[in-house]
């Protein structure tokens, strides 16, 4: 090929240039990243890699929407074959050198035919995506120029190399020229040609697509598509603790950082997560706020610190020895104003909160985590949102009015309803059996006595002080007796698990209450901690370990479906009338139980259950979330309205759920869609549909346990 290309020797010198040029800018970009904060990343290597292969590489969340999974499939991995033969070109053959050696060039031949082939799965792939962003428009993409521009000149290589290609074959022949699948057809229709004019096709076509190459390199690090770069180390970095366990704070280090006011309390890793977000819109899809016309979207979010991250760079020169000229003015600052290593001080300065993301934006999440769910490539919304308000709420004091009383109730009452602690166990009132508490079986049988249990029940504030959720306690202690489950609660040394406070960024007031009922915890050393709330099942679990709190905790619905599977209930009243069943997000997609409440329904003699369309992982909350159930919900639909409306497309006539603020949300959203006179459907804990296909027989009595005084 040396000798067919006139002014070969250059071809690698341009080459060389234009790699120099996306260098240049990606330190740049780097230089960002150096002035934020450290990003603890380097545990679990093969974790780490085996996130790369499968979500960069195989890019499995691609394919739960078919149709664009294998588009984009086609378009990457007919970009990543082509990039071999570029790499060919510009090493002067090498890369055919070594692949034609072994075994007779089989490796090679398999590499021309594959990108032959794909050159044709690329070309439909832009063709599809072409149509997608022209003709179809899905609301959730962001069609820009750079994207369109980054089709044409993906599809100006492909093209490019086939015409060169063909002309270079019909002019001169190859010994691989049949595997070259495409690029040999067409040269069998051009044989007939000039011999010159061969040569000047061929010519003119491999110096464009080389010139398209350089030109795609040198572009790439400030377009949207830089995570064909950056997706392989975004799956590698990503967070690999529990997805429900949010950042520890360290609130009494000298150098305490209350939150994230501005890109320099991010991490750099959150940088990363920027310049990776493809703006493919699944995360504002999924996002039941968006849905419901708030102003909250986590995809412009996340393009809004990557816009402030590049903001940063403004006046940093691109080769660090050339000073730069003076720069445009950004946030009100000229970029001679440099701040940490030389980037600009007003974008790195300026608050996120009324930039990338609006204030009342904040407050719209009810940290589902159906955008991090949706994000193929791995990035974490969530977090951000809950650093911005802790920011918002421990420096600011800036929150919605209706949080005071709530953040007063848990800090005075240890519970957010703001009752008596000698009201936990009024619940528990006339029960036909015994409930003991922690205390009283200490009192009785000693110090390890609760450690000897089976379980410790961990009832949560709503199923002690909301009345409709105190009888799901009511229904699941029943459960418990009926299966003979030696068990006790804490009772009035429980206080709430400070989930709701530290979600709505109330750091403070939810480390008061962690540490508080990890002492309690550690004083009965329980085996197993039994509750029947996702969310204190998701902070015992996975966020007392910050305290030292390390315990077993199930929730409910796995330990009813395992005294089933045990034998050791069993359901046989019938039941008439289907039911759908409404997944927690706390329970499904940050802990991953979807089987189990499932397993308990179907149990039940004559159950119907119907699925609704978003179920499991991609679930839609119930509105109640990130401390949302004591906000007011002024903003758009209420979130709750439009579950139920999804609930009631199934066509069930009850809805089951397996977690009490789901419970208190689709009761109240039956209860208004039902208000035109519809017959009135009920929203029932998977515990209540349980305990009332118990037959009457069912209560152990045998236990001498002392009954709970309430
Ligand atoms: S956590 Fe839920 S509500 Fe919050 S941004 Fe993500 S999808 Fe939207
Ligand atoms: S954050 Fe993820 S899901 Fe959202 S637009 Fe970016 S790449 Fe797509």
């Amino acid at each position: 090929m040396i000798d067919q290309v006139p002014f070969y020797p250059f071809a690698p010198l341009f080459f060389a240039l234009a790699a120099l040029g996306f260098a240049l800018q990606m330190a740049r970009h780097l230089r960002v990243f150096a002035a934020v904060q450290p990003s603890a990343v380097t545990d679990q290597p093969e974790r780490r890699l085996g996130s790369s292969i499968l979500y960069a590489i195989v890019q499995i969340r691609m394919f739960r929407d078919p149709g664009p999974g294998f588009m984009h499939a086609a378009i990457f991995w007919g970009f990543v074959i082509l990039t071999v033969g570029t790499a060919n070109r510009v090493t002067f053959g090498l890369v055919q050198a070594v692949l034609a050696w072994p075994v007779d060039g089989w490796l090679w031949r398999l590499t021309v035919l594959a990108q032959s082939l794909l050159a044709l799965g690329v070309l439909g792939g832009i063709g599809y995506a072409l149509v997608r962003r022209q003709i179809l428009r899905p609301a959730r993409l962001t069609l820009s120029r750079d994207g369109l521009k980054i089709l044409g000149l993906i599809a100006a290589v492909v093209l490019t190399e086939v015409v060169a290609e063909a002309f270079r074959l019909a002019r001169y022949g190859d010994p691989f020229q049949q595997w070259e699948i495409v690029p040999w057809v067409i040269s069998r229709g051009l044989t007939s040609l000039d011999p010159a004019i061969l040569q000047a096709v061929f010519a003119v076509a491999w110096w464009a697509n080389l010139a398209v190459v350089c030109y795609f390199l040198v572009y790439l690090p400030r377009s949207k598509h830089l995570h064909i770069a950056t997706a392989f180390f975004n799956a590698a970095l990503r967070k690999l603790k529990p997805r429900g366990e949010l950042p520890a704070m360290d609130l009494e280090a000298e150098t305490a950082r209350f939150g994230v006011k501005t890109i320099q309390d991010l991490g750099w890793k959150d940088l990363l997560d920027g310049f990776t977000c493809t703006e493919c819109g699944r995360c504002q899809a999924a996002c039941p706020a968006w849905a419901t016309g708030k102003p909250l979207n986590p995809k412009t979010l996340i393009m809004g610190l990557r816009e402030m991250a590049v903001e940063a760079e403004v006046g940093v020169p691109l080769v660090p020895w050339i000073r730069p000229a003076p720069a445009a003015a950004v946030g009100g600052a000229s970029a001679a104003e440099s701040g940490a290593h030389g980037l600009h001080r007003a974008a790195l300065e300026a608050p996120i909160v009324g930039h990338a993301i609006p204030y009342d934006a904040v407050w719209d999440c009810v940290t589902c985590g159906a955008c991090v769910e949706a994000c193929p490539v791995l990035i974490e919304h969530v977090d951000k949102i809950v650093g911005l308000r802790r920011n918002l709420v421990l420096e600011e004091s800036r929150f919605p009015a209706e949080l005071t009383g709530a953040f007063t109730n848990l800090e005075r009452y240890g519970n957010i309803w703001g009752q008596p602690q000698a009201t936990r166990l009024d619940w528990a009132r006339d029960l036909p059996f015994d409930v003991p508490t922690a205390a009283q079986v200490v009192a009785e049988g000693g110090p390890d006595a609760v450690a000897e249990l089976e379980c410790l029940y961990w009832v949560g504030c709503a199923a002690s002080f909301d009345d409709r959720n105190r009888k799901v306690a009511r229904a699941f202690v029943t459960c418990l007796d009926a299966a003979g489950v030696r068990f006790a609660l804490l009772g009035q040394e429980e206080s709430c698990t400070g989930d709701p406070a530290r979600r709505m960024g109330n750091e403070y007031v939810f480390q008061l209450l962690a540490t508080g009922n990890v002492a309690t915890l550690d004083r009965y050393r329980p085996r197993t901690i039994v509750t029947a709330c996702p969310h204190c099942f998701n902070t015992i679990g996975n966020e007392y370990g910050q305290f030292g709190g390390h315990y077993e905790v199930i929730h409910h619905s796995a330990y009813l479906a395992r005294l089933v599977e045990e034998g050791r209930l069993k359901p046989e009243v019938g039941r008439s009338g289907s039911l759908t069943y409404h997944d927690s997000c706390y329970l499904t997609r940050y802990n991953g139980v979807i089987e189990p409440p499932r397993a308990v329904l179907a149990a039940v003699p004559g159950m119907d259950l119907r699925e609704m369309e978003r179920r499991g992982r991609q679930s839609f909350c119930c509105g109640a979330g990130g401390g949302r159930m004591w906000m007011e919900e002024t903003r758009g639909t209420r979130i709750n309205a439009e579950r139920t409306r999804q609930a009631l497309e199934t066509g069930a006539e009850g809805v089951a759920t397996a977690c009490p603020f789901c419970l208190v949300m689709m009761r109240d959203g039956l209860a208004e869609a039902m208000s035109d006179g519809a017959p009135p459907i009920q929203a029932q804990d998977i515990s209540e549909v349980l305990a009332a296909s118990l037959s009457a027989d069912r209560f152990s009595g045998g236990r001498q346990l002392p009954v709970v005084q309430a």
